[in-house]
């Protein structure tokens, strides 16, 4: 069995802050191993089509140790396999079943409350497949519309708007797969769900009852639950404050922060939301010791 969760020795661990808001950033990093490794992917794990400096060496040696890491994220237009198969391209071997998306999450979510409900999806093919494999079936019909699951869509159009208008003036439930206003891409970003969720609220004057990717309890839920693990032997780690850190602290997970994506030292400095970590990239997760130090940096 690994080694008592992360730092119990250290004055950071297990706090939900190491500074306050405004206060210049304390860069604190783990003392001790954590026996579950939740991972964001893009700007903490890889960067566009590119592992981020240590990103490799930090999960083989996590792995070697016997550690458990799983990989989230709130992209519902691939499936796992996508995400599982780029890992494993980039030299990181994943099996598809450690990597959780919003779309994993919504199938879980109807599960729980709306087994073999009829559905109409404002979203991408794969996340329609997904719901269908999973035994749902999707009706254009509006008054057979038990719910409306509003995603990132680049197929969005007014006939879909319609729809789902109807549907739910017909009484359907309304929830959507992630709460990102933007989706990044290089050289600018794309309009997701946030944007169809507010569309469906500006016509319908309803409001989305679920949202279930990162921050929600929902994605942190299914994500420990797949570890096997409580809340306070595991640590979150993403680049961004409002989704990644947002929902491990939320959930009372160690949190960490590597500074080589979406927040930069000054962002974090003047945020409310504050990790228990700040890490320059992954090599700094790893404790210093003879055998697995942190890699060369600042
Ligand atoms: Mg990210």
């Amino acid at each position: 069995m690994a080694e008592a969760a992360g730092g119990t020795a250290g004055p950071d661990h297990g706090g939900p802050a190491s500074s306050r808001r405004g206060a210049p950033a304390r860069r604190a990093t783990p003392t001790g191993f954590f026996r579950g490794y939740i991972f964001d992917l893009d700007g903490t794990v890889y960067l566009g089509d590119a592992l981020l400096p240590a990103a490799g060496e930090t999960l083989a040696t996590l792995r070697a140790r016997g550690l458990r890491t799983i990989f989230v994220s709130n992209n519902p237009t691939h499936p796992r396999e996508h995400y599982a198969a780029k890992l494993t391209r980039l030299g990181v071997p994943t099996p598809v079943e450690d990597v959780i998306t919003s779309t994993q999450v919504m199938v879980d979510f109807l599960d729980r409350r709306m087994p073999g409900a009829r559905l109409f999806v404002l979203g991408e093919e794969p996340l329609c497949t997904a719901l269908r494999a999973a035994g749902y079936t999707l009706t254009e019909q509006p008054s057979e519309v038990d719910a409306v699951i509003a995603s990132f869509d680049r197929t969005f159009v007014y006939r879909k708007l319609q729809i789902a208008f109807d549907a739910i003036r017909a009484g359907a439930r309304f929830f959507a797969t992630n709460p990102d206003p933007y989706c990044p891409v290089p050289g600018g970003g794309e309009p997701d769900c946030a944007a169809v969720i507010a569309a469906v609220e500006a016509c319908t004057g309803a409001r989305v009852e679920a949202v279930v990717g990162k921050p929600s309890r929902h994605m942190i839920e299914a994500t420990l639950g797949l570890l096997g693990l409580p809340a306070r032997e595991c640590l979150m780690t993403g680049d961004r404050l409002e989704t990644d850190v947002m929902m491990g602290l939320e959930a009372g997970l160690s949190t960490a922060l590597p500074l080589t994506g979406a927040t930069t030292a000054s962002d974090l400095a003047d945020s409310a939301i504050q990790p228990t970590y700040v890490l320059r990239d992954l090599g700094d997760l790893l404790p210093p010791s003879p055998v697995a130090g942190p890699v060369a940096g600042d």
